[in-house]
């Protein structure tokens, strides 16, 4: 098979593209392949699980790009930051005519790698295997996961592990942090040229400040989506925020079990800077970095282009209400004013520490009739009851609320069980979980325990690690 791949981002900005061998895979071994993704980028199957296949997958076919990026990191500026341990292999046009990333983690090191050893581990590729198909199925914009492919090799972290290698798939992996790279080099000629591209891929005949406008929608939107499913991403630097408004890099991300704005998973996050009741305020912050890499282009006169950055920025808030209330109506199987029946309902979630997945899914039993499975989870019954009559005054759609709220997300517990096994060599519990989260509507049979939250013991103590 002939793939034929175009390096359209190298020639835009070859400055900020270093051409690149993966590191060589003697022995893969092919430990997840998305045969409908496959298809849809017209991949054959059946060669991709050749050798040829999997050396294509691992990168080991030709040469790739290492990618030029900056990125502010819990608040910290890095001018470089790239892909240490990452390459571009290529964009590919899908059978849809979409111009896609093909891109590996976990590949070797690269120019970029700083002290890093450019290698992953199978349990955090499966990981993001898992979460990102997951997010998919939810229709939430994200990067796809293609294949994960063990290497043979050793990685060593606090403790020797097996290696793997992700293949991703994006709209594109232009980032926040790619704008701050280029703006960071005073290269004018090149922040243009990195604009035009991103223009020219993702909102085609812009300008530049129109473009600024989109992405701001674009994040707006995904970040109202994250938080309607309980997501938290854990890691949002700017470096890990796409121009295309798909969700990426998925490390220390997790679903939020019992409702608190607070929550946070990730061990590194000390202060809560990424907790899940933050993101729409970080998400504005990044987005005021872009706007101030792109500042140039809006206009020669830089009180003119701050003032207009800063009118455009001023749209997120509207955007990102729009899109969170139209989503909660959605859940709550209702329109009109939503507003304090939902201040109510979360302030009782929050108080009584009440699974935010659960409860949703359970709330279309209170619109047919039983209310039991819904109000069973507060221990302030009066409260909840006194709420669910309000909310049936309303008039809620059972049918339609079944259609937006899952039944089964990627639990923390349900992960990490999955991922342990995989990495011992058993991939049953990640295939069985992965049926469940990539069709997470309707209640299944023999699916209960995907639909569960964690026993309390695990939820106390639970933290996701970064990069590794
Ligand atoms: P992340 O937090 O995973 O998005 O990564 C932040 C930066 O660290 C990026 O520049 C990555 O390429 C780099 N990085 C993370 N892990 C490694 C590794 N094992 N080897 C080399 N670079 C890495
Ligand atoms: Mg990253
Ligand atoms: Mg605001």
């Amino acid at each position: 098979m002939h793939i034929s791949l175009s390096s359209d981002f190298a020639d835009a900005v070859p400055e900020m593209a270093v051409s690149w061998e993966a590191v060589p895979v003697p022995e893969p071994e092919l430990l997840a392949l998305n045969e409908p993704l496959a298809k849809e980028l017209g991949l054959d199957s059946t060669w991709l699980r050749s050798s040829d296949g999997l050396s294509f997958l691992v990168g080991n076919a030709a040469p790739g790009f290492a990618q030029a990026y900056a990125g502010h990191q819990f608040g910290g500026y890095s001018p470089r930051l790239g892909d240490g341990r990452a390459l571009l292999l290529g964009e590919l046009t899908d059978t849809d005519g979409r111009l896609r990333d093909l891109h590996l983690k976990g590949s070797g090191r690269t120019p970029f790698a700083r002290g890093g050893d450019g290698l992953a581990a199978i349990g955090p590729m499966l990981r993001e295997y898992v979460l990102s198909e997951a997010m998919h199925a939810l229709g939430i914009p994200t990067t796809r996961s293609l294949a994960v492919v063990a290497t043979g090799g050793v990685v060593q972290r606090d403790e020797p592990l097996a290696g793997a290698v992700l293949t991703r798939v994006a709209a594109s992996h232009l980032r926040v942090g790619s704008f701050q790279y280029a703006r960071n080099t005073g290269d004018h000629d090149l922040l243009r040229r990195l604009a035009d591209h991103a223009i020219a891929r993702h909102h085609p005949g812009s300008t530049y400040l129109e473009l600024f406008g989109q992405v701001v929608a674009a994040q707006a939107s995904l970040v109202a989506q994250w938080m309607l499913v309980g997501f938290i991403h854990g890691v949002m630097n700017t470096d890990n925020m796409t121009i295309s408004g798909e969700t990426i890099d998925y490390g220390p991300c997790a679903f939020m079990e019992a409702y608190d704005p607070k929550t946070k998973y990730s061990s590194i996050d000390h202060r809560g800077r990424y907790a899940y009741g933050n993101q729409p305020i970080i998400a504005e912050w990044n987005l005021a970095r872009l706007a101030e890499a792109l500042l140039p282009l809006f206009d020669t006169d830089e009180d003119k282009a701050v003032a207009l950055a800063v009118e455009t920025l001023g749209t997120f808030d509207e955007h990102f209400e729009r899109a969170w209330i139209q989503g909660m109506q959605a859940k709550l199987g209702v329109s009109g004013d939503v507003k304090p029946l939902l201040k109510d309902l979360l302030t009782l979630m929050h108080t009584d520490h009440v699974d935010f997945t659960s409860f949703f899914h359970a709330l279309s039993g209170a619109a047919r009739a039983d209310a039991e499975p819904a109000r069973s989870l507060f221990l302030d019954l009066a409260g909840i009851d006194a709420w669910i009559a309000r909310w049936r005054e309303l008039g809620p759609d059972a049918d339609a609320m079944d259609r937006v709220n899952p039944v089964y997300v990627p639990r923390n517990h349900l992960v990490e069980e999955a991922l342990a096994a995989g990495s011992d060599g058993d991939l049953g519990p990640l295939e069985r979980l992965l049926d469940a989260v990539t069709n997470p509507y309707g209640e299944r049979a023999g699916l209960e325990h995907y639909a569960s939250p964690a026993p309390q013991d695990f939820s106390a103590t639970y933290q996701t690690f970064c990069g590794t």
